[in-house]
């Protein structure tokens, strides 16, 4: 790609770490981009020359959200289910069994066009990078098929074999955890980057402490960086394993105790606390005290977990919204962690912030400055900036945004 421009930008949000709130903000910024990297951050008066001009019109730019939690390989329906659930009728849906099988009966071609469809509208809500599990196949070819159409989108691709006991293994548990340990993570491995287990002793479907450890294990022993459902449903194991695993995230932590909060404030550098309040909203569950957790130390990130059953939404500004509304963070401490945060999850220093050198994963608001994120809930004002594109599209016309 040849070099572009991005000029009258309003409020810039790098991201850097310098500033009010750390983040890093310029006014009447450009940002030179070459080759898809950031190349020059500066003043829109000196800006360099280019190719090709964007304008944005005055517009806020920041960087792409990170969401660094989701299952997006899923075919099926359950509006039902969530209907049922927030009227407070008895439903026999099946939750995570109702997705199994719809995924498992669909084809490549299918699950393809769902997940090209949500990857199409996250972008369009701001998301530049987006982490995807499997976890709805659960058997070696469902689990491998699922990497394999993930890996189409995203390199951030992670094995969830161990997502729940399938049903046909209820009673044989052992046996599937060593299938996943086994075949299916020597068959999804090459199209993974991480492993993650749902670690919680207050599922019967999900995984102890013992099963997560061994799992993990296993998949550190393939290759993989470790991830880690922990501490959703009450308080667990989840946090603790995470840390003494050296994983890269514990994500939901929605039920924590002090020792829970002290080992992730000492393992800072090594282990984000990523946060879910999609979750919590949609499944009427208390929200976790992410103030408490930021005041100790603890790495934060926050990502939707969009999902057919307890979050069906990709919508990272929503998240923002509600993390400064339920949460108690302020919208830049918020901003912050669905960036620079979700990306050190993902153990990523190329995304998340907007600095010479970095991917030029850029989103643009319609407003004129990242407060509207949270002060203008459920609004469309973020969507990310194919920069390439939008360049041929200014080339060919006077440039405008
Ligand atoms: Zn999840």
């Amino acid at each position: 790609m040849s070099s572009v421009v991005i000029t009258g930008i309003g409020e810039l949000v790098t991201g850097d770490g310098t500033g009010p709130d750390r983040l890093g903000i310029r006014s009447q910024a450009a940002v030179a981009v070459e080759d898809d990297m950031i190349a020059w951050i500066g003043a829109a008066a000196e800006a360099p020359a280019c190719d090709t001009v964007i304008d944005v019109g005055g517009r806020a730019v920041i960087p792409g959200f990170v969401d660094s939690h989701s299952h997006l390989v899923f075919a099926g329906d359950r509006g039902a289910e969530f209907a049922a659930r927030m009227t407070g009728q008895p439903y026999d849906g099946g939750g995570i069994g109702v997705t199994v099988t719809a995924t498992r009966a669909a084809s490549d071609d299918e699950l393809r066009r769902l997940l090209a469809a949500r990857i199409a509208e996250l972008r369009t809500l701001g998301t530049t990078t987006i982490e995807i599990k499997s976890g709805y196949g659960l058997t070696v070819a469902d689990e491998v098929r699922s990497l394999q159409i993930a890996r189409q989108f995203s390199n951030e691709t992670t094995f969830l074999g161990a997502h729940v006991v399938p049903p046909e293994y209820a009673a044989r548990r052992e046996a599937y955890v060593d299938i996943v340990t086994g075949p299916m993570l020597e068959a999804a491995a090459p199209y993974a980057r991480w492993i993650d287990v749902f670690c919680e002793p207050h599922s019967p479907h999900a995984f102890d402490a013992d099963e997560a450890r061994h799992i993990l294990n296993a998949g550190a022993a393939a290759g993989l960086g470790l991830r880690v459902h922990g501490n959703q449903l009450g308080a667990g194991p989840g946090v603790q394993l995470a840390v003494e695993l050296g994983a890269a995230s514990v994500d939901h932590c929605t039920y924590l105790n002090d020792a829970d909060v002290d080992v992730l404030a000492a393992a800072a550098d090594t282990t984000v606390a990523t946060l879910l309040p999609g979750v919590e909203f949609c499944t009427r569950s208390p929200y976790p005290d992410a103030a408490r957790l930021l005041d100790a130390g603890v790495s934060l990130a926050l990502a939707t977990d969009c999902n057919p059953g307890t979050c069906y939404s990709s919508s990272m500004p929503w998240v923002v919204s509600l993390a400064v509304r339920e949460m108690g963070l302020s919208p830049a401490q918020a901003l912050l962690a669905a960036t620079a945060g979700s990306a050190q999850s993902l153990r990523r220093t190329d995304i998340g912030r907007l600095v010479i050198g970095n991917r030029a994963d850029l989103t643009v608001l319609d407003a004129p400055s990242y407060l509207h994120l949270a002060y203008r809930p459920g609004v469309p004002i973020a969507c990310a900036l194919d920069v390439a594109i939008t360049a041929q599209r200014a080339s060919a016309r006077p440039p405008a945004f």
